[in-house]
């Protein structure tokens, strides 16, 4: 399996390192051409405001929505579940809008700015998860066929909708590989359909 990894910004090297303790091989991608051949696309945590410009200045935005669009399967984590969303409250900030969600950002542990917590997310096994939040933004209000797979306190901090997936935290960041496997099993799955 091999999944790309948007390059621009933030904790590209543990997510590779993560995909690679599961087998998969790990393509950095900085430009249109590194999407091709891939499995699946994963955008890490960084800034996403910066992150969007970057996304115009390297020509990636428009080939990633299409893909995107096109069924590739795409997991956000953090930014990257800022950039996926249609709505991102208060901001016309750059994104590649390809989910029906409008999300809130750096709103979720505000007063810490960063925390951690066991969270109980059933689609990955009994075992609680223990999920890192870094300025993180979550999912206000989904539409259509968007599935949550974790909400806390009101706010879906997981979720996803066809071939998208959506975290609110940094599962790149624990050891905990059952994140990166459920993405893993999910382009299998549609590849299976
Ligand atoms: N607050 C950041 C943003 O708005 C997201 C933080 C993160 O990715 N850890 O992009």
């Amino acid at each position: 399996m091999k999944i790309g990894i948007l390059a621009l910004q933030g904790a590209v090297r543990e997510h590779r390192s993560v995909l690679r303790k599961l087998g998969a091989v790990t393509v950095d991608v900085l430009y249109p051409d590194d999407l091709n051949g891939l499995d699946g696309l994963i955008l890490p945590g960084g800034e996403s405001t910066t992150v969007g410009k970057l996304l115009i200045r390297y020509g990636l935005l428009e080939p990633i929505i299409q893909a995107g669009r096109s069924g590739l399967p795409v997991f956000g984590t953090c930014t990257g579940l800022i950039l996926m969303a249609k709505n991102i409250n208060g901001s016309n900030q750059h994104r590649l809008g390809l989910m029906d969600t409008c999300v809130e950002r750096n709103a979720f542990g505000r007063q810490l700015n960063s925390f951690e917590a066991d969270m109980h997310i059933p689609a990955i096994g009994k075992k609680p998860f223990h999920a890192v939040f870094i300025r993180a933004p979550y999912i206000e209000k989904a539409e259509n066929n968007v599935k949550p797979l974790l909400v806390y306190d009101n706010k879906i901090l997981f979720a996803e909708q066809d071939n998208l997936l959506a975290a609110a935290f940094h599962p790149e960041l624990t050891g905990d590989t059952r994140i990166h496997r459920y993405f893993l099993e999910k382009i299998e799955k549609q590849k299976a359909e």
